[in-house]
C-alpha cells in the first residue's frame, strides 16, 4: 500500500489542490500537485499487540513533591510507592527529590511502574525496574564526559560585564573571574579603557555534545597596565604561577561590581584622588539596598547610628587593620560579633551626610588612613610545600597553553 501511495505521488506531485480536484485533465508535467488522502481509510495493521509498550511520560517535581505525592498523582497505588522506594540503596535518592526535577515514568495500561527514570545530576541517572517478581531494582547509570579546553579573551571598553559578555562568557564565568582577581583588582571602580583578560576553561561534552562549562583552569586579566595570572590547582583554588595565592587578607573593594550602576568611563575624572584627603574614603555609588560585604576576617567593633555617618560598621582585622563603612539603610551585624570576609555586613544607603545612596569605605593601617584602591594587602598562605613543585608544574603548562591560545587569536585578528 505504501509502494502504491508514493507511485502516485510520484505521478501526480503537488501545486494547489484545487487545481487538481478541479481539472485533473489539465495536469502539467514537472509541476507538484498536493494529493489528499485520507488516512482514515487505510489499512492499519493490527497494532493491538504492541498496546504493552508505553511511552515514559515526564513528571516534574513540584514545590513540597514527595515520590507517595507524585505517585499518587499518575495512578499509582501506595504499595508500588513502598516497593520503589525500598528498590535498594541507589533508590534512597528519590528522597532527594528537588522541585524542577524530572521523573520519567513508564506506567503500563494496568497502572502498574514499569520503570522509573531519574537524572539527578547531568550525567547521573537513578534507573529503577521492575522485575519479573513484581519487585523492583535500582541501579545508577553514568555517561561518560569527555572534558575539553576551551579558551576566550577580551578588551574592557565600559564595564568587565559587557566584556565578558562580548568574550561569550557566561554570568556565572563573568562573576567566577571577578573573584578569582577580586583581591587584586576593583572591578567597582579600578578598570580603565586598555584592560584585558583571557581565559582558559573546560567545557564538558557527553557524545560530542557540549553539557556544561566546567572550571576555569587558568585566566589573567590586565589592570592598569599590570598583569595578574591565575592558575587553579586540584584543591580548587587559585595561585600565582609561583605559587602565591591568589586570596588576600582583604578583598579589594567590598562590593560586588555587579551592582555597581556606572561604568568606568564616567569615573575617569579621578574623583577619588582628588577628593582622598578630604574624606579620607572612597566612594562607590550603587543602589540603595546593595549588599556590601567585610573586606576580610575580623571583629564588628562598632555598629552603630550617628548624624554624620549614618548607619556605619566598623571591623577590626588582627592588630594591625581597620576597615569602616558608612551610610547604610541597614546594618548586618552587631557590635562584638565575628564576621568572615565576604560577609554581608550592611546595604547600600544615604543615611548621615550622604548626598545620595553610595557606600564610603575606609581602610585603617595602624590607625592611619591608607588609600584602599592602592594600599599592599597582606599575602594569604602561599600553597603548601609539599605541593609546590607539582603545582610549579601545571601553572608552566597551563601558561604555556593560555600563551599558545593568545597567539592563535593573535594571529587570527
Ligand atoms: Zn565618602
Amino acid at each position: 500500500m505504501i509502494a502504491g501511495f508514493l507511485f502516485v505521488l510520484f505521478l501526480f506531485p503537488s501545486e494547489p489542490v484545487n487545481a487538481y480536484k478541479n481539472s485533473a485533465s489539465s495536469l502539467e508535467i514537472g509541476i507538484r500537485y498536493d494529493l489528499e488522502v485520507n488516512f482514515d481509510n487505510f489499512p492499519i495493521e493490527d497494532l493491538s499487540g504492541l498496546e504493552e509498550i508505553n511511552e515514559a511520560k515526564s513528571v516534574v517535581v513540584k514545590k513540597g513533591d514527595n515520590l507517595a505525592l507524585i505517585f499518587k498523582r499518575n495512578g499509582l497505588s501506595p504499595q508500588q510507592t513502598y516497593r520503589v522506594s525500598n528498590a535498594g540503596q541507589d533508590a534512597k535518592k528519590l528522597l532527594k527529590i528537588m522541585p524542577g526535577e524530572v521523573l520519567e515514568l513508564q506506567i503500563d495500561q494496568q497502572n502498574q511502574l514499569i520503570s522509573l527514570q531519574y537524572p539527578f545530576t547531568s550525567t547521573d541517572t537513578l534507573v529503577i525496574s521492575k522485575n519479573e517478581d513484581s519487585s523492583f531494582s535500582s541501579k545508577i547509570e553514568t555517561l561518560n564526559v569527555d572534558t575539553r579546553l576551551n579558551y576566550t579573551q577580551g578588551d574592557v571598553t565600559n564595564s568587565f560585564w559587557n566584556a565578558g559578555v562580548k568574550a561569550n562568557l557566561t554570568d556565572n564565568q563573568i562573576m567566577q573571574v571577578a573573584g578569582i582577581f577580586g583581591w587584586d583588582v576593583d572591578f567597582a571602580l579600578g578598570l580603565r579603557a586598555g584592560d584585558s583578560f583571557y581565559v582558559m576553561f573546560e567545557e564538558h561534552y557527553i557524545d560530542g555534545e557540549f553539557i556544561e562549562n566546567g572550571d576555569i583552569v587558568a585566566a589573567q586579566f590586565v589592570n592598569q597596565g599590570e598583569a595578574y595570572t591565575a592558575i587553579r590547582y586540584e584543591d580548587g583554588n587559585f595561585y600565582t604561577p609561583e605559587g602565591q595565592s591568589m586570596r588576600k587578607s582583604f578583598l579589594r573593594a567590598p562590593v560586588n561590581f555587579r551592582y555597581i550602576s556606572s561604568s568606568f568611563k564616567k569615573k575617569r575624572f579621578h574623583p577619588v584622588q582628588k577628593r582622598w584627603k578630604a574624606h579620607r574614603g572612597v566612594d562607590y555609588a550603587a543602589d540603595r539596598g546593595t549588599p556590601v560585604m567585610a573586606a576580610g576576617d575580623g571583629k564588628v567593633i562598632k555598629a552603630a547610628y550617628d548624624k554624620y555617618n549614618g548607619h556605619h560598621v566598623f571591623i577590626q582585622h588582627g592588630e594591625k587593620y581597620v576597615t569602616k563603612y558608612l551610610h547604610f539603610t541597614k546594618r548586618k551585624v552587631k557590635r562584638g560579633q565575628t564576621v568572615k570576609q565576604g560577609q554581608l555586613i550592611g546595604t547600600v544607603g544615604s543615611t548621615g551626610l550622604a548626598s545620595g545612596p553610595h557606600l564610603h569605605y575606609e581602610f585603617l593601617v595602624n590607625g592611619v588612613h591608607r588609600n584602599p584602591r592602592t594600599v599592599d594587602l597582606p599575602k594569604a598562605q602561599p600553597i603548601a610545600k609539599k605541593e609546590k613543585s607539582k603545582f610549579i608544574d601545571i601553572a608552566a603548562f597551563r601558561l604555556q597553553q593560555l600563551n599558545n591560545n593568545k597567539r592563535i587569536m593573535l594571529a587570527m585578528n
